[in-house]
């Protein structure tokens, strides 16, 4: 096991070369938030992703206080905050618009802050970082197939055009569709419907006449804004940010659909209004001004048995090891959470111990995660239930302490030694969950 010191290094670009090769496989945010770490970290890092250039596809993404740590330390709070939005309190009311509760949203909180705003222009900025770091970024590179091969300590990577790379470690950080899940499990895991899906607008309030509607105008006239109604089974989030100059909302429904939608679904407006009929009419106001929508059904997955192939080389990271419901708002911060992590285990494994590295790893990670998952369901169910007349905290977006006061990279060099040890002493077993 590797030497290493209790403090964390928190400008360790070009720290000593580990020797170590990495290929993540994938550039979304697990992707390129590993590859910025394992460059911290000394290893040889390059990224493969199947698209041949970025689209600004997505909408409204947040980064909690937990992930904010992670890319404030790597200088980049400046450019999160400039775009994110900035609401001081969430308004929370009933299906009627009754007042439930406002929730107060201080800052920073725990000592660092949470961005909230539009995924494409905040995953530009972790793309353009991970450039100027001189990490090798191959667009229109498809992953096909994965193979690894313990006799020569190597992982390998085929893509669409029959090029192939090896490497010590691939990480698969190839999202919610992944491929190499399979792969790691085994089995083609399928995904279930949730009976829940999602419709998501992102759209400019002048523009779409918000500011000049006296039913929609409380979402630009005190800057950023944060709403939410809940109750029959449905909540409906209308925000706004760049100082009330840009609308969102999301409305999370019923809907038993089977298809695996994806990011960029169309949906229908009319449907939207439908399932707020009898809404507090700030509801219908507001949808009825979006230009457009998504459609996206919510599939869940069981937990993954593991999250690293047999021979410990082939990893799978974010939503490719374990998709989150929005309800959590911690699926990108988990990702982020996982390859810093593992870029650390990587560093105090060593490049003669990798297999031991990632098994490490897993193991830290997995209970955090699905704890951090449960948080989600939990939430989405209380919301759904509430009536005419409730209020009360217990209505509160959740800040526990144990998910966002945690420094996912001082934690991985607070622990790892501890579990490496176990699993040399006991030998490997893939991860178990407590209570489940
Ligand atoms: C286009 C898009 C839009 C999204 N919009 C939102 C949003 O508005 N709000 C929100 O909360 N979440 C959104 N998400 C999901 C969110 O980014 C993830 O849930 C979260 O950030 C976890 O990140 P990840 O890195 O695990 O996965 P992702 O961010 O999904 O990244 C996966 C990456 O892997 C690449 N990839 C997939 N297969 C291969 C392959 N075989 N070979 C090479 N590369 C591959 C993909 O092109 C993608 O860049 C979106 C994801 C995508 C892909």
């Amino acid at each position: 096991m590797a030497e290493h010191q209790d403090q964390v290094p928190l400008t360790d670009i070009g720290v000593r070369d580990t020797g170590i090769d990495v290929i993540v496989v994938g550039a979304g945010f697990g992707g390129i938030a590993c590859a910025i770490e394992c460059k911290r970290k000394g290893h040889r890092v390059m990224i493969l992703e199947k698209v041949h250039e970025l689209k600004r596809l997505g909408d409204t993404l947040n980064l909690g206080v937990n992930a904010g740590r992670i890319l404030a330390r790597w200088g980049l709070h400046e450019k999160f905050w400039d775009i994110s939005a900035n609401p001081r309190e969430i308004h929370i009311h009933d299906y009627l618009g009754g007042f439930i509760q406002v929730q107060k949203l201080p800052l920073p909180l725990f000592g660092a802050f949470a961005y909230n705003g539009h995924r494409a222009l905040f995953h530009e900025i972790l793309f353009e970082h991970a450039k100027s770091l001189g990490i090798e970024i191959r667009m229109g590179h498809q992953a096909v197939e994965y193979w690894e091969d313990e006799t020569n300590g190597k992982a390998g990577v085929k893509i669409q055009t029959g090029e192939t790379f090896d490497a010590d470690v691939i990480v698969a950080a190839d999202g919610v569709k992944s491929l190499a899940r399979k792969f790691v499990i085994g089995y083609h895991d399928n995904p279930k419907p949730s009976g829940y899906a999602i419709y998501r607008a992102w759209f400019d309030a002048e523009e779409h006449g918000i500011m000049s509607d006296p039913l929609t105008d409380f979402l630009t006239i005190h800057g950023d804004q944060f709403h939410t109604w809940i109750g029959k089974d449905v909540h409906f989030i209308a925000t706004s940010s760049h100082g009330g100059k840009v609308i969102c909302f999301v409305i999370t429904h019923k809907d038993d659909a089977v298809v695996d939608g994806d990011w960029s679904s169309p949906g229908k407006i009319e449907d939207v209004l439908d399932i707020v009929k009898d809404w507090d009419p700030r509801c219908a106001a507001v949808i009825s001004k979006a230009p457009s929508c998504i459609d996206w059904k919510l599939l869940v997955h069981d937990p993954l048995p593991t999250w690293i192939s047999k021979s410990g080389r082939v990893v799978l990271i974010g939503d490719a090891a374990h998709p989150f419901l929005p309800t959590s708002v911690q699926g990108a911060s988990q990702a982020i959470e996982d390859g810093t992590t593992l870029a650390v285990a990587l560093n105090l494994a060593g490049k003669n111990n990798v297999p031991l590295g990632t098994r490490t790893w897993e193991s830290i990670r997995y209970q955090r995660v699905r704890d951090a998952q449960l948080l989600g369901e939990t939430l989405r169910n209380k919301w759904h239930g509430a009536k005419p007349g409730d209020s009360g905290k217990s209505f509160e977006l959740p800040k526990p302490e144990w998910l966002l006061a945690f420094d996912a990279e001082a934690h991985a060099y607070a622990t790892y030694d501890g579990i490496a040890r176990s699993i040399v002493e006991d030998g490997y077993r893939q991860p178990s969950l407590s209570g489940e």
